[in-house]
C-alpha cells in the first residue's frame, strides 16, 4: 500500500510538471456567438481588447500549477518521513516532562511546526518569496516576507492546538464514534472562524480602512443602494505592502460580514467602471450569501469526510502504528497521520470542491452583470485581472478541473460579453 501510494503521488507530480512544461500557445476557441445574442452587444464588444497572452504569462500559471502539484505530493510524502522515521515519536518523547496534557500538546505541535517549516522552507521560500520577486508581483523586502511568514505559523499554532485538544479528548471518550462527535464540535468552530477571522486575523497582517470618500465611494454607494444592500460595510486593504497583483473579496458572517477592496486595484490603475464591476460582482456573494452557503456546504461535506478520515485513520496506524512508534489514535504523536489524511482528502476532493466554487464565483458574475449592467466593462476587468495578476485566461482543462476556485477569465470575458448563455437555476435579481 505504501509503495502505490508513493507511486500514485509521483506519477500525479511527474504529470503536473509535465503539464506545466512550455507548450506552443493555444489558440483561443473560436466564441460561439449566435447572431441573436451577439447582435445589440456587437458596438459594445468591440471596444474590448481580448487578453494579451504573453509567455511570461504562461510561464508564471504553469509554476503555479506544477507547485500546487509539486507541494501536495512534498507534503504528503514529508508527513509519512517524519512518522516512518520516528521523528514523531520522538518529539512527543521530549514534552512528556511537562505535566498538563494540554501544554504537552501544545509543545509537541510547536515543535512539530518548526520541524515541517525547515522540511518546507525551500518550496515555500520559491513560491512565495522567489517567485513573486521574478515576475515583479511582490513589493516586500525578505524581512518583512519572512515576519508574515512567522506570524502566519504562530496564528496556525494558536488556533490548531485547541482544535486538536477537543478532538483528541473526544477520541479518549468516543473511541468508535469520536468522528460524528468532532462533526458536531466543528460546526460552531468553523462558524466562529469566519466570524472572527476578519476582525481578529487579517489585522494581524494588514490595515483595513473603510473605502475614503470620493467619486468612487459615491459610485459605489449607488450601486449597494441598487443591489439593495445600502449599509454594507466596503473596506480597503493596504495589499499593496505585499504585492501588485490586484483583488477583491468578501469575507465574514453577521456582522463581520464585508466586501473588501485591495487597494492595488484602485483607480487609476484600474479605471472606476471596471472597479465598480468588480465591486458588482463581490456584492454578488454578499446578497447571496455564498459564505453562508460555503459554510453550510463544508458542514454537509465533513458529515462524508469524517468518518472515512476515521476508518482510513485506524486502517493507517493499525499497520503502521507500532513501527512508527505511534500508540494509537490518542497519542499526540499521531498527529501527522491526522495532516497526511486532511491533506490527502482535501487534494483528492479539489475537483468537487473547486467545481463548486467555480459555480458560486459564476453566479457572482451574473449578480454583478444585473446590478451593474455594464457588460464590457466587466470584460475589460478580467482583462485587466488577467495581465495585473498574470493569470492565463485559458489553462489546461485539467488544471481548470483540478484546482481552478472561479472560470478562466476567457469563460468569464465571454460570458460577459454576452457569448455564452446565462446558466439554468435561478439566481436573484437585485432589485432595479
Ligand atoms: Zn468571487
Amino acid at each position: 500500500m505504501r509503495f502505490f501510494l508513493i507511486a500514485g503521488i509521483a506519477a500525479v507530480g511527474v504529470a503536473a510538471v509535465l503539464l506545466s512544461l512550455p507548450r506552443p500557445v493555444q489558440a483561443a476557441p473560436a466564441p460561439a456567438v449566435t447572431a441573436q445574442a451577439a447582435a445589440p452587444l456587437a458596438q459594445q464588444s468591440d471596444d474590448v481588447r481580448p487578453p494579451v497572452v504573453t509567455p511570461q504569462m504562461r510561464r508564471y500559471s504553469r509554476t503555479g500549477y506544477a507547485l500546487y502539484f509539486a507541494g501536495t505530493a512534498y507534503s504528503l510524502l514529508t508527513l509519512w518521513g517524519v512518522l516512518a522515521s520516528g521523528l514523531s515519536a520522538r518529539l512527543r518523547r521530549w514534552v512528556t516532562p511537562l505535566r498538563s496534557s494540554p501544554a504537552r500538546l501544545a509543545a509537541y505541535y510547536a515543535l512539530l511546526t518548526l520541524a515541517l517549516v525547515i522540511i518546507h522552507a525551500p518550496l515555500t521560500f520559491f513560491g512565495g518569496y522567489r517567485l513573486q520577486h521574478d515576475y515583479g508581483l511582490s513589493t516586500q523586502s525578505l524581512g518583512a516576507w519572512l515576519a508574515d511568514e512567522g506570524k502566519a505559523v504562530a496564528v496556525g499554532i494558536v488556533t490548531t492546538v485547541p482544535i486538536l485538544w477537543v478532538l483528541f479528548w473526544l477520541i479518549n471518550r468516543s473511541p468508535r464514534r469520536w468522528a460524528l462527535w468532532f462533526w458536531g464540535a466543528l460546526i460552531p468552530i468553523i462558524a466562529f472562524g469566519i466570524f472572527v477571522a476578519p476582525l481578529v486575523i487579517d489585522p494581524l497582517f494588514n490595515k483595513f480602512t473603510p473605502l475614503p470618500p470620493g467619486p468612487l465611494k459615491t459610485q459605489i454607494e449607488a450601486l449597494a443602494a441598487k443591489a439593495g444592500i445600502p449599509n454594507a460595510p466596503i473596506y480597503v486593504v493596504n495589499k499593496s505592502r505585499q504585492t501588485r497583483t490586484t483583488n477583491a473579496y468578501v469575507t465574514g458572517i453577521g456582522s463581520s460580514a464585508r466586501i473588501v477592496l485591495w487597494d492595488t486595484i484602485l483607480p487609476p490603475r484600474t479605471p472606476p467602471d471596471q472597479v465598480r464591476a468588480i465591486v458588482g460582482h463581490e456584492m454578488g456573494h454578499y446578497v447571496l450569501k455564498h459564505l453562508y452557503w460555503g459554510f453550510l456546504m463544508s458542514v454537509v461535506g465533513l458529515l462524508i469526510v469524517l468518518p472515512l478520515a476515521q476508518r482510513f485513520l485506524e486502517w493507517l496506524l493499525a499497520r503502521h502504528g507500532r513501527r512508527w512508534g505511534v500508540d494509537g489514535l490518542t497519542d499526540h504523536a499521531a498527529v501527522p497521520a491526522f495532516l497526511l489524511t486532511t491533506t490527502l482528502i482535501g487534494f483528492l476532493l479539489a475537483p468537487v470542491t473547486n467545481g463548486v466554487s467555480r459555480e458560486i464565483e459564476h453566479q457572482a458574475d451574473v449578480y454583478g452583470l444585473r446590478v451593474t449592467g455594464d457588460r464590457p466593462a466587466m470584460a475589460r476587468a478580467f482583462v485587466s485581472l488577467s495581465a495585473q495578476n498574470l493569470s492565463d485566461p485559458d489553462p489546461p482543462a485539467f488544471i481548470k478541473f483540478w484546482l481552478f476556485t472561479h472560470p478562466p477569465l476567457r469563460e468569464r470575458i465571454d460570458f460577459a460579453l454576452g457569448r455564452r448563455s446565462v446558466p439554468r437555476g435561478g439566481t436573484t435579481a437585485p432589485k432595479e
